[in-house]
């Protein structure tokens, strides 16, 4: 009996040595991706319903912002600039001495009288109240009210800023759509993780999905698979005007910025079925799904008429009037050149022009693309193709096929280069071949990079190809929890990753991703 008693005194003397001083107890600190640096010091503080928010007027929007991510689960509506308020406040401030931390970095300190986040520019605000909400319980996520929580936070203090400025999300909206709902849960849940580009997919030759009003049967016909396959209707659609402005909107308010890409000149086939004068033959095609027609299709717009350059001119501008982002993405990739080779009017083009060959057909075809872009103020990005018959020296490369001599020139070039290779980034693969390890794995600049303009590789970017996963969980899965680890090799820098200790705080981010309606594979 004595013994007993022993064993549950010391039980309780070292329980009680864990307990913070102030008896409240608090999570562990589990943020991901990490930040550069975190001191915990001791204490806590507690937001109550007499918490308030302080904020610049300049960030008064990212104070209603912070009010509306901790109000429903916590009842409270946080009052912003309460009058005399200097104890129990959430700060939000502005200040010139952090531009060594550029527009995205932000210090985090947490006493037990007040939350102070600091940056130089709004956008590092917004991140440092993203680590907020990573430090509050995990209930902080639930869009109701959640009884008997204490919402504690630990006090630390926390100087953070991005490796890469580029930390993106592809999303293949051809091969199957994604709907708007669908777009803002994925906008919430990376930058929840501090990624920063949603890459939007919208043509390829399983379907045109934005609406160009100078072309309306794009969406009127090209946006439909032929009814002989009977797909479900969710899976085909396009986004109007309207749905796009919002979207922009959305992400724009989450530090996220849209990408669009309108692909050519291969992966175009689904235009003929609306226009099928664009095409070399001017045969009328119908959209089958990835899995039922070519994977890859011969039929791409021809290089030889006036009238495709005009065409995607015309839908360019309407692009670039809907989307702030500088660059506009034009795919590039995988252009077969069967057609060119037999078209009279390409072989036309290629001999005016002095090119060489079908290859330097495309490379003409790029160009003459990225000028009109480029007059229109725009940058151009496209796949690592794009380097086939001599790369601009402007155009921004998305690497993926993983071929080190393609990469090298285009760094030895100048041109900056987004990594994507399939080996690590490809989301649409098995995690039998791409495991979340494998993905934490990833350092995208090799010794050998190191010493070839580095400062030219801008980030990394996840990759989902729409062809196989065709449903919201399914999905999902494929993104989630991998995603997490390339946010981490986006934003941490290399020596502070480890992996051992990522998958230990990956475990506590299964609930985050529950409540942010993410389905998921256990971690
Ligand atoms: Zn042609």
């Amino acid at each position: 009996m004595k013994k007993v008693i022993w064993i549950s005194f010391l039980i309780v003397m070292l329980s009680s040595f864990k307990e913070p001083l102030t008896g409240k107890t608090q999570k562990a600190i589990q943020i991901i991706p990490k930040p550069r640096e975190i001191t915990v010091l001791s204490g806590t503080f507690e937001m109550t319903d007499n918490t308030s928010i302080k904020a610049d007027q300049v960030l008064v929007l990212k104070a209603e912002q912070l009010r509306a991510y901790l109000s429903p689960a916590s009842g409270y509506m946080l009052p912003i600039n309460k009058k005399n308020a200097e104890e129990n406040i959430i700060e939000l401030k502005l200040t010139d001495d952090l531009s060594s931390l550029g527009e995205e970095g932000y210090k985090l300190n947490i006493t037990n009288k007040k939350v102070l986040i600091t940056s130089y520019r709004p956008k590092g605000i917004f991140w440092g109240i993203q680590t907020l909400r990573q430090l509050f319980p995990d209930e902080i996520l639930r869009k109701a009210k959640v009884d008997n929580v204490e919402w504690i936070l630990p006090c630390v203090n926390i100087v953070d800023k991005p490796r890469f400025n580029w930390r993106g999300l592809m999303i293949d909206y051809s091969r199957t759509f994604w709907n708007k709902s669908q777009t803002e849960k994925y906008i919430d849940a990376i930058s929840f993780y501090k990624m920063n580009k949603l890459h939007m997919h919208l043509t390829d030759d399983q379907g045109w999905r934005i609406e160009i009003n100078k072309y309306p049967d794009l969406t009127k016909i090209a946006s439909k698979f032929d009814t002989i396959y009977h797909e479900p209707p969710e899976r085909e659609g396009y986004y109007s005007k309207e749905d796009i402005r919002e979207l922009v909107r959305y992400a724009e308010a989450r530090n996220v910025e849209i990408i669009p890409e309108i692909e050519m000149p291969g992966h175009t086939s689904e235009v003929f079925a609306a226009y099928p004068g664009l095409s070399c033959t001017g045969e009328t095609l119908s959209i089958h799904p990835f899995f039922k027609g070519p994977e890859v299709n011969d039929d791409v717009l021809c290089a030889g008429k006036d009238e495709t350059i005009k065409f995607l001119e015309n839908v360019l501008s309407e692009i670039i009037e809907l989307f702030p982002s500088e660059y506009v993405h034009i795919g590039g990739d995988e252009c077969p050149k069967t057609r060119w080779e037999k078209c009279p009017l390409d072989q036309k083009r290629i001999k005016d022009e002095g090119l060489k060959n079908e290859q330097e057909l495309q490379s003409w075809f790029i160009r003459r693309i990225e000028k009109y872009l480029n007059s229109e103020g725009k940058k151009l990005i496209g796949w690592d193709e794009i380097i086939e018959g001599g790369l601009s020296k402007t155009a921004t490369m998305m690497f993926w096929r993983g071929d080190q001599n393609v990469l090298l020139a285009a760094l030895n070039q100048g041109n900056d280069v987004i990594m994507t290779p399939t080996s690590y980034c490809y989301f649409d693969y098995p995690y039998k071949v791409i495991s979340t390890e494998k993905v934490y794995s990833f350092e995208p600049l090799s010794d050998k990079l190191k010493k070839v303009n580095p400062e030219h590789i801008l980030g990394v970017q996840a990759n989902f190809w729409s062809h196989i996963d065709r449903s919201e969980p399914t999905m999902d899965r494929q993104i989630f929890p991998r995603i997490l680890a390339l946010a981490e090799v986006g934003w941490t820098e290399a020596v502070n990753r480890n992996w051992d200790n990522f998958s230990l705080r990956l475990k506590h981010h299964n609930k985050s991703l529950d409540l942010l309606n993410i389905y998921h594979m256990i971690n």
